[in-house]
């Protein structure tokens, strides 16, 4: 191909929103004059009745990340026994069943939604499963009226890992309103984000109490403690933060939207590339990543070549969600982790790339990325 010069600096996977500086020193006024900067402070109650709307759910507990979220959905659900959840996807789903002294137990994926296969669920459940962790990666949502039909047979409890579905929607539903708990992680690599912080969002509001008492060491008032929680709380610069970057939101999210777009359109028509874009008008989409798999045999280069390939242009993609869950040290030892019992999982892993996508990267630059990248073909 014609030589294409490096770019002349770094271009990272993502970046994170940041907002007006102006505007987030306005807030910081208004704590400093408040004299509170956490323990359920004024701007974290704005937060939560904004997220509320935004989401579309009717209960949601902001938490100081979406790990200790996710570890107080299963706490809240009384859960003991295994969990059917996905091997694609970040270290933190795994681990919280592990600190809640539940066993995970990996069930294939779909090779679409790159999600966990409702057809392969059932096969999974034995007399201990208490609940399935689905995980919308990439935003894209599980199939959760299968998920859901399976669950209600089998008398099972529904959580969702909704890290990446910040403002997703089924048919005009806040991606939060299905199964009994869902987390969303507001940490800094995420599309809203608050530096560090998290939710719960939750269908039964009895369930609120016990969130809120779980996430403040189980403390009711001066005189009673009355459970043994542990630390989750939000802290009121964390709330602040997020109150500027919502502001901005929809307009990040149009801006990825173009350039997916433009990935989508440079990238027709290249044997062996595929992108993983929704394709589906009864959801609505938030753009969190952009994903594409090399198909070694197509392209005639392997994903992991690639990804050298591109550090010589300065340019730093991921390969989420590689290695699987079930290859960590910790849960080889599980028979679910068998590579034969998660065909699909490990095949995937091997050919997914997240590439640049941010608000601010230019057209320009993806047009640029996209040359480079299909210019590797063989
Ligand atoms: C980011 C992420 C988490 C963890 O959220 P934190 O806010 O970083 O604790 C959990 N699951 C998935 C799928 C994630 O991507």
């Amino acid at each position: 191909m014609a030589s294409i010069e490096p770019f002349p600096e770094p271009i990272y996977v993502t970046r994170p929103i940041l907002p007006d500086l102006q505007a987030f020193y306005l807030k910081l006024n208004a704590i400093w004059a408040a004299k509170q900067l956490t323990n359920n402070g004024p701007q974290l109650k704005i937060l939560e009745e904004k997220l509320l709307q935004k989401l579309k759910v009717p209960n949601l507990s902001l938490l100081n990340n979406g790990t200790t979220a996710l570890m107080l959905a299963c706490k809240s659900l009384e859960l003991a026994g295994e969990v059917i959840t996905t091997p694609f996807t970040f270290a933190a789903t795994p681990h919280v069943l592990t600190w809640n002294n539940l066993t995970p137990v990996f069930c294939d994926i779909d090779p679409i939604s790159l999600n966990i296969d409702p057809k392969k669920i059932e096969a999974c459940i034995t007399p201990q499963t208490r609940a399935i962790l689905g995980v919308h990666v990439f935003g894209t949502p599980c199939d959760v009226f299968k998920i859901q039909n399976i669950a209600d047979r089998h008398g099972l409890r529904v959580i969702y890992d909704a890290a990446h579905a910040f403002g997703v929607e089924i048919n005009g539903k806040g991606i939060g309103t299905f199964g009994d708990i869902s987390m969303f992680s507001f940490h800094a690599t995420k599309l809203f984000h608050t530096a560090e912080g998290g939710a719960l969002a939750y269908n039964d509001h009895n369930l609120k109490q016990y969130i809120n008492l779980l996430r403040n060491f189980g403390i009711k008032n001066e005189e009673e403690v009355i459970l043994p929680g542990i630390n989750g709380k939000m802290n009121e610069i964390q709330a602040a933060l997020g109150l500027v970057i919502l502001d901005g939101i929809d307009r990040e999210m149009s801006k990825r939207k173009d350039i997916a777009d433009k990935y989508q359109q440079c990238f027709t028509g290249t044997d062996g590339i595929n992108c993983m874009m929704l394709n589906d008008v009864s959801i609505k989409p938030n753009y969190q990543n952009f994903v594409i798999r090399i198909d070694q045999q197509r392209f005639g280069m392997s994903r992991d070549d690639v990804y050298d390939e591109l550090k010589k242009y300065n340019i730093y993609t991921r390969k989420y969600f590689y290695p699987l869950c079930s290859n960590y040290g910790n849960y080889t030892e599980l028979p679910s982790s068998k590579a034969g019992n998660l065909p699909i999982a490990n095949k995937i892993a091997g050919e997914v790339l997240s590439l640049p996508f941010y608000g601010d990267l230019s057209l320009d630059s993806v047009e640029k990325i996209c040359l480079i990248l299909t210019g590797m073909k063989k």
